[in-house]
């Protein structure tokens, strides 16, 4: 059975109760597989969760977390005690890199939807939301004349949203559902299966498996830093609190 996802619920839900699925290796070391995780693997241009599983009474120190064909890898030195199927674990999340990421990861949806409605020439492509240095790349030839001035207006509209502080919404929601719900969808959805979407208040959902923030209240800022052409793309770059 593929891994169930919890942090898909809730993210700010730091700490689970879950079993021991089996212990395997492969090139980055040992790692657990579990029947559910709170967990987040690495992908999606977002960092791992690290942090710890207790079993039998001892910490074990989770390293990095990855997501291999339906099931999460929990990697860390597991030696220190013998882990058998169906055994009981606590999961305890680091709550501090969590949320720094959710944040890192929030505050991208934000821009680059922004920079999107700005100018429709543009779609973002790539995401890249870890702390040493966040940014989108976008596709299509932009229409915007002076980097600078597209630079402000980029970061009033930001200011604009966040002072509204929208909700930000991830729900899975079917093809349909997404046409009739907003009229700007994107184009490129898998036709039947439902799909978990991220939508910051009206503006278009992104199919994402990330995890997010549930306002934009708890984003103090986000600011553009710069804008730049990279191998063809526009690759815009973004801090924030
Ligand atoms: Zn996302």
């Amino acid at each position: 059975m593929p891994t169930v996802l919890v942090y898909f619920e809730d993210t700010y839900k730091f700490t689970d109760k879950a079993h021991i699925e089996y212990v395997a290796n492969d090139e980055r070391g040992y790692y657990c597989v579990l029947d559910s995780t709170v967990f987040y693997p690495q992908g999606g241009g977002q960092p791992s969760d690290i942090g710890t599983i207790e079993a039998k009474g001892v910490q074990l120190p989770i390293t990095f977390v990855s997501f291999v064909d339906g099931y999460v890898r929990h990697y860390g030195d597991l030696s220190s005690v013998s882990l058998e199927k169906g055994e009981e674990v606590s999961l305890y999340v680091d709550e501090a890199r969590r949320m720094q990421n959710a944040k890192a990861h929030t505050a991208g949806h934000l821009m680059y939807t922004i920079v999107e409605s700005l100018d429709k020439n543009l779609v973002a492509v790539k995401g890249y939301h870890f702390p040493d240095g966040c940014y989108v790349e976008f596709q299509g030839i932009p229409s915007f004349e002076n980097t600078e001035t597209f630079i402000d207006k980029i970061n009033i509209k930001i200011s604009e949203a966040l002072n509204k502080g929208s909700s930000v919404e991830a729900s899975l929601i079917t093809p349909e559902e997404l046409a009739v719900r907003w009229s700007n969808t994107p184009n490129n959805l898998p036709p039947e299966k439902p799909l978990r979407v991220v939508a910051i208040n009206n503006l278009h959902p992104t199919p994402c498996g990330g995890t997010h923030l549930k306002s934009l209240n708890e984003l103090k800022s986000v600011v553009v830093t710069k804008v730049k052409r990279q191998k063809g793309n526009l690759k815009i770059s973004y801090k924030f609190e």
